[in-house]
């Protein structure tokens, strides 16, 4: 730390100097900053970060280069839908049984309680690539661990897509933490070894379309009551009646499978197993106009941009001979950027350093600079367009 001499003739207000150690993936988000016109250079970034955040109000701005979100259906998909719901086909859902329906995009699947009270898990594939599935995680790191209407049913990084939107959600009572039930679970907590199970019955609703029971991902679980209290994740009782029903809309081509949950000797459907009623439908064009429009990244990637696009067949792994790894932006090179403070920036860097973590200014300034930069850049108000 350099202290300056505030009375000597020419010296700066200045009253110390951090040196913060950066890599060049951090400094390009410095850079972004700058050639977003929110400071000059470098420095001035690190102190704009220190004095927002001594503020408490942190200043919002858009994510440079940000995309435009888009429509999820242009024109001529909104003129060509029918005037009202057309329902193409519907069917019962029987307990112990999950059924695998084509859904094209631009349709809407519908399941609905008959007696209520009854748990559905639910995969989801792009029809045209199954490798391309919904993932739970990504789903549950955007909309949380009970996402209802107005979320989406997201796949996998890369492809990072949204594959189903949740127009309709009555209860607004599912999960997506919960892994799906399976012969195993029941057969260590209750010693059966032969019960009705969600994996179970995913594999065998999938073997339809010749997906192997190692293709069944984790369940989207509508009508779940969940919760997490002191880390440890719950299954409550559930209050759905007959009636109760979600509505999803696909985004692209899909594979939806959804099944009755299996378990009738845990509180996952309060203990019963019922039958729900499944219907497929084309949409009139307010439905579809209804869903928000989304950013299309230059990041969610495809197979053609796979440097292994081939899906294997063998099951055994042998290492590749000729295999050259290519990690991006490796390898990480760090580099020195000190910055000077004032007195009022230094004051904020004390109150905020979290001395527990970091001994030096520039690790606790790093902290705040990067704090502050996903808090003052949000995708969500990129979107907004403010
Ligand atoms: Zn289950």
């Amino acid at each position: 730390m350099t202290v300056t001499d505030d009375r000597q003739p020419g010296a700066t207000a200045m009253t110390r100097e951090a040196t913060l150690c950066l890599n060049q993936q951090q400094l390009e988000l410095l850079d972004l900053s700058i050639a977003a016109g929110e400071a000059a250079d470098r420095g001035e970034v690190v102190r704009l970060a220190l004095r927002e955040s001594g503020t408490g109000y942190v200043v919002h701005r858009p994510v440079p280069g940000a995309p435009t979100p888009e429509p999820a259906f242009d024109s001529p998909q909104l003129a060509a839908a029918p005037a009202e719901r057309e329902l193409i086909e519907e069917f019962a859902l029987e307990p112990g049984t999950g059924r695998c329906v084509e859904v094209e995009r631009g349709q809407l699947l519908r399941i609905e309680q008959v007696e209520g009270a009854q748990c559905v898990d639910f995969n989801c594939f792009n029809l045209h690539d199954y490798k391309e599935a919904m993932h739970t995680g990504r789903t549950r790191t955007l909309h949380g661990i009970n996402p209802g209407a107005g979320d989406f049913l997201w796949s996998a990084p890369p492809r990072e897509r949204a594959l189903m939107f949740l127009a309709t959600d009555t209860l607004h009572v599912n999960d997506v933490m919960f892994p799906r039930c399976s012969a195993t679970l029941y057969e260590s907590v209750y010693g059966l070894t032969t019960h009705t199970n969600c994996s179970d019955i995913q594999a065998e609703a999938q073997r339809e379309y010749g997906l192997t029971p190692d293709d069944v991902h984790d369940s989207f679980n509508f009508f779940m009551t969940t919760d997490v209290v002191d880390g440890v994740p719950r299954i409550h009782r559930q209050t759905a009646k007959a009636g109760d029903h979600v509505e999803l809309l696909a985004l692209l081509d899909v594979l939806a499978v959804p099944n009755i949950c299996g378990s009738d000797i845990m509180p996952t459907s309060n203990f019963s197993l019922a039958p729900v009623l499944v219907q497929r439908y084309r949409v009139p064009a307010a439905e579809l106009g209804a869903v928000p429009a989304l950013p299309r990244y230059r990041t969610q990637r495809d197979p053609s941009q796979f440097r292994q696009p081939v899906i294997r067949t063998e099951r055994a792994l042998h290492r590749d001979p000729h295999y050259e790894p290519a990690f991006t932006n490796t390898p990480i090179r760090t580099s020195s950027l000190t910055v000077a403070l004032s007195p009022n920036e230094s004051a904020v860097l004390e109150r905020l350093r979290r001395p527990e973590l970091y001994s030096t200014d520039g690790d606790a300034l790093r902290d705040i600079v990067f704090t502050w930069w996903a808090a003052s850049h949000s995708p969500t108000g990129a979107r907004d367009g403010d």
